[in-house]
């Protein structure tokens, strides 16, 4: 027996998610936690503690697969992320989508704003919104401010893909899904995108769907 979610400090909880080991949970959109700012990260969980969440968030990211996972994502409303990109996959796709290989970061209370008005519009999913994708326009460069796990100062621009994942994840912070930043009408299935829209960028999707691209 454990006691109730809502008497428990974050570092219990956190405890409790660890100890069965393995990847977490993830956390399907409907969920409150997934709707809510998460709490900037201030020593909530002691460094031991933090470490072993850390690990378990990128193992998570690894089993999923995915390129970056944010702790309320595990129901943790906590401002922590890690990110990591391979970048492996077809040569054309990844040159127009500017996917160049992102190395395991941990992004602790990250912010982040445009470097300049350049816009790139692509496909993306979410660990959280499974089976799906939809087209997001974001920023093509991005300056994110922050801490790492060891709460070092992170103020560093971002390009291409890396810039859409960083966003994509301190998004989740704030309690906002890329659903929300995507015209409803380019929202497609994964085998539809494997099928019908596979083309390194999403004007043929566009046309035909009918959404607008920046
Ligand atoms: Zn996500």
């Amino acid at each position: 027996m454990t006691a109730s979610g809502t008497h428990m400090s974050l570092a219990e909880r956190v405890e409790e998610l660890l100890a069965p080991g393995g990847p977490l949970p993830i956390v399907a959109a409907g969920a409150a936690v997934l709707r809510r700012a998460a709490e900037p990260y201030d020593g909530q969980l002691d460094d031991a503690l933090l470490d072993r969440f850390v690990a378990a968030l990128r193992e998570t990211m690894h089993a999923a697969p995915g390129v970056g996972l944010a702790a309320p994502q595990v129901g943790i409303p906590l401002s922590i992320a890690v990110v990591e990109d391979r970048a492996r996959g077809p040569k054309e796709a990844l040159e127009a989508r500017g996917r160049t290989p992102l190395p395991f970061r941990v992004l602790v209370n990250p912010a982040y704003e445009p470097e300049c008005d350049a816009r790139a519009a692509f496909f993306e999913g979410c660990l959280s919104v499974p089976g799906w994708q939809a087209v997001v326009a974001r920023h093509a460069q991005v300056r994110l401010c922050g801490q790492d796990e060891r709460g070092h100062t992170i103020d560093e621009v971002f390009t291409g893909w890396p810039a859409r994942i960083v966003q994509h994840e301190t998004d989740h912070l704030g309690g906002t899904l890329y659903l929300d930043k995507a015209p409803s009408r380019s929202l497609s299935t994964n085998e539809a995108v494997a099928e019908h829209w596979s083309q390194p960028t999403p004007e043929a999707a566009a046309r035909a769907l009918g959404f607008d691209l920046p």
